[in-house]
Parts: C-alpha cells; structure tokens; sequence
C-alpha cells in the first residue's frame, strides 16, 4: 500500500533542494577519486581491456561494490533540519549547511543496505538523545 503524502513542510523542501545541491559539490568528486579500486578487466577471450572496472568499498560491510550500489555517507551525520522536531532549538541553517557541505575526511563510501541500517541507527540515537533533552526542561 502507497504511503499517504505527508503535507506541504516548507523545511523539508529546504531540506531536498539542499541535497541536491551538495550532490554536484566537487567534494563528492574528490571522494569518488580518492576511494576508487581499479582492478583490470578480463573479457571472455582472456585478453585484458585498457578499461579497468572500478570498485568502492563499504566501510562498514568492507565489501565492494560498483558505482551504482554505494552511496556517500556523512561521519558523523548531518543530523536534524533546523526548527524539526529533532533539532535542537538553537541549530540554525547556517550550522546545518556546513555540516552537510562537508570535508572530504568526514565523507565515507558506504553500500545502500548499511547505509540505511545506519540511518536507521543514527536516527534511532537521535530520537533517544532528543527524547533525554525534552525531559529535562
Ligand atoms: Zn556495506
């Protein structure tokens, strides 16, 4: 069954085009290049192509994948939108911005399964975190 769509958040808009900004960043390039394993091609015929396949491996399942099965993942997160339920009250974009157009050091190659399992997670510790700092006020 189709998930009902959640109402108009002009955040979470703020949030995608965001992202779709940092994913043309020249440090996703960087990373891409500094992470690549090339290993040498061999065709059917046993005679080896000037092209080599290009591998990445997860940092977390230390298996390789291809380009099109790993994604880019913040260490530590980018963490909640501002003015979220999540968010602590004094995050402000500018904070937000600068933790998602990250350094190359702080962008690790991951697979699409550990990624979510980690998304997961880190949301999880955020929910627990957040759920301590309401109690106290
Ligand atoms: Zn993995």
């Amino acid at each position: 069954m189709k998930k009902p769509k959640p109402p108009y958040n002009e955040k979470t808009q703020i949030r995608a085009a965001l992202r779709m900004a940092w994913r043309r960043h020249p440090n996703l390039q960087i990373v891409l290049k500094r992470d690549r394993i090339e290993r040498p091609y061999v065709k059917k015929d046993g005679s080896t192509s000037s092209r080599p396949r290009v591998f990445y491996k997860c940092v977390l399942c230390e298996q390789e994948f291809k380009q099109p099965e790993i994604q880019i993942d913040h260490d530590p997160p980018v963490g909640p939108t501002p003015g979220s339920k999540l968010a602590p009250p004094d995050l402000t974009w500018d904070a937000f911005i600068d933790r998602m157009f990250c350094k190359p050091e702080r962008l690790k190659i991951v697979c699409k399964p550990c990624h979510s399992r980690k998304s997961k997670e880190d949301n999880a510790r955020l929910r627990a975190a957040n759920a301590d700092r309401l109690e106290q006020v």
